[in-house]
C-alpha cells in the first residue's frame, strides 16, 4: 500500500537560533514507512507565528539539529503504517493511499511529510489541500478553545486582539456564526475593516496613530461591564488591558506571545473580579484523537457550509528566501489572514 518514493528530498531547517538568516534550505532523506505513522506527499504547508519563536529560541528546541520547521501541511497520502494500529480512532479515520488530508504535526515544511496518525486527518469534498493548509492549526485551535478555554455561548460579547491576524479572523468568523458579539483589536483601518467584513461587529486601534483608549471603549460598548472573555494571543502589550476589561467571572485566554510573552503575575489579582485565566496549546487539545477528529470534523463543515472562509495574505515559494520573507512578514505586523507556502 504504498507508491514509489525518492530517496532525496529538500526540508526547511534551522540548524541554530537566531533571525530568519538562519533559515536553510537542506536537502534531506525521504521518510520510510513506519510503526504508526503516515507519510503525505505535501501540496501546501502553513505559515504560522510559533515559526519565529521557534527559529528565535523564545520555544527551546527539545527535538535536535537540525530542526525542521513547519507545523502543518496539507496533501495526498503516499504510504500508511506497515501494519494497521490496533485501535477503533485509527480504523474510524479509514486512511487510504491517495487520499487528500490535513497534518497537524511537526516538521512540515518538507515534501515527504511522515506524521503519526493521529495528526492526520482526511479531507472531505469540498476542501482541497490549499484550503486545508490555510486552516489546520489555527482553525484546529480556534475550535478547541472555544469549548476548552470558554465556552462561548449565544448573545456573549467577547475581545479578540489581533483580530486580522490568521487566529483573529477565525475567530470573527466563528464567533459571529454562533451568536457572539466581537470585538477585534488591530493596529489599522485596513486591517479594521476586513475583521469587521468576517464578522467582527466592533474593531478598535490599539495601535498606531489613530490608537484608541481600548479600556474605556470596550467599557461603552458593554454598559461597564466588560467581556465574558478575552482571547489574546498578543501577549506582552495587552495583557494589563485584558484584566480592565474584563467582566466578573469572565475569562482571560493567553493563546500567544506576538508581542512578547506575558510576565509571571500574583495569582491574588484573579481575586478582583473572580477571573479564571487559561493559557492553551493545540498539543494538548488534540492529544486525544477522537476529541481532535471532532474538532477537525467542525472545522470542515465550517468551511464546507461556507461559515468560514479563507483569507490568504500570500503563497510563498518553497525555498530558504520564500520562507525568510513570510517570517518578517508575519512579525513585521504587514500581513493579514494566512501565510501558506507552495511545495509541490
Ligand atoms: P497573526 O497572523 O495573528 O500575526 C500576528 C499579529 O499579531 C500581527 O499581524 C499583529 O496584528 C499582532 N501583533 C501585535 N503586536 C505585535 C508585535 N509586537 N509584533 C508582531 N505582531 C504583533 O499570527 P497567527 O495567527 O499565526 O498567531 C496569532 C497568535 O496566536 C500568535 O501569538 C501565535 O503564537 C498564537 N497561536 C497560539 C496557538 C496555541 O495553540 N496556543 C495556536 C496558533 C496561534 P496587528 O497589526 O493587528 O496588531
Amino acid at each position: 500500500t504504498m507508491s514509489t518514493l525518492p530517496t532525496t528530498q529538500r526540508a526547511l531547517q534551522i540548524s541554530e537560533h537566531g533571525g530568519p538568516e538562519v533559515l536553510q534550505f537542506n536537502e534531506v532523506g525521504v521518510p520510510q514507512p513506519s510503526a504508526g505513522k503516515i507519510i503525505v506527499k505535501v501540496d501546501w504547508a502553513g505559515v504560522n507565528y510559533i515559526d519565529n519563536y521557534q527559529r528565535s529560541g523564545l520555544y527551546p528546541n527539545k527535538a535536535g539539529w537540525p530542526l525542521t520547521l513547519g507545523q502543518e501541511a496539507a496533501g495526498t497520502i503516499v504510504a500508511l503504517p506497515p501494519s494497521s494500529p490496533d485501535d477503533a480512532a485509527y480504523k474510524e479515520r479509514d486512511f487510504q493511499v491517495g487520499q487528500n488530508v490535513a497534518v497537524y504535526s511537526a516538521g512540515a515544511y518538507t515534501e515527504y511529510f511522515s506524521a503519526p496518525w493521529q495528526r492526520v486527518f482526511p479531507l472531505p469534498t469540498g476542501v482541497d489541500t490549499k484550503t486545508a493548509a490555510a486552516f489546520t492549526l489555527q482553525g484546529l485551535t480556534v475550535t478547541s478553545q472555544i469549548h476548552e478555554s470558554y465556552e462561548v455561548k449565544k448573545g456573549d460579547t467577547v475581545l479578540v486582539h489581533a483580530a486580522a491576524g490568521g487566529l483573529g479572523l477565525i475567530y470573527c468568523q466563528l464567533l459571529s456564526t454562533r451568536g457572539v458579539r466581537v470585538i477585534g483589536t488591530t493596529s489599522t483601518k485596513e486591517k479594521a475593516a476586513l475583521a469587521k467584513s468576517l464578522g467582527a461587529a466592533e474593531v478598535l486601534l490599539y495601535a498606531g496613530p489613530e490608537k484608541e483608549d481600548i479600556e474605556a471603549r470596550v467599557l461603552e460598548l458593554t454598559n461597564g461591564e466588560g467581556v465574558h472573555a478575552v482571547f489574546d494571543g498578543v501577549g506582552k502589550d495587552t495583557w494589563e488591558l485584558d484584566f480592565k476589561v474584563i467582566r466578573r467571572l469572565g475569562t482571560i485566554v493567553f493563546v500567544g506571545n506576538a508581542s512578547g510573552p506575558v510576565p509571571p503575575f500574583p495569582v491574588l489579582r484573579l481575586s478582583e473580579k473572580n477571573v479564571k485565566i487559561c493559557r492553551p496549546t493545540l498539543v494538548n487539545s488534540v492529544a486525544d484523537p477522537v476529541a481532535a477528529k471532532r474538532y477537525a470534523d467542525s472545522l470542515w463543515s465550517s468551511i464546507t457550509s461556507g461559515a468560514l472562509k479563507a483569507k490568504i495574505h500570500e503563497e510563498y515559494p518553497f525555498s530558504a528566501e520564500g520562507l525568510r520573507k513570510a517570517h518578517e512578514d508575519i512579525a513585521g505586523r504587514g500581513t493579514t489572514g494566512k501565510l501558506i507556502l507552495k511545495v509541490a
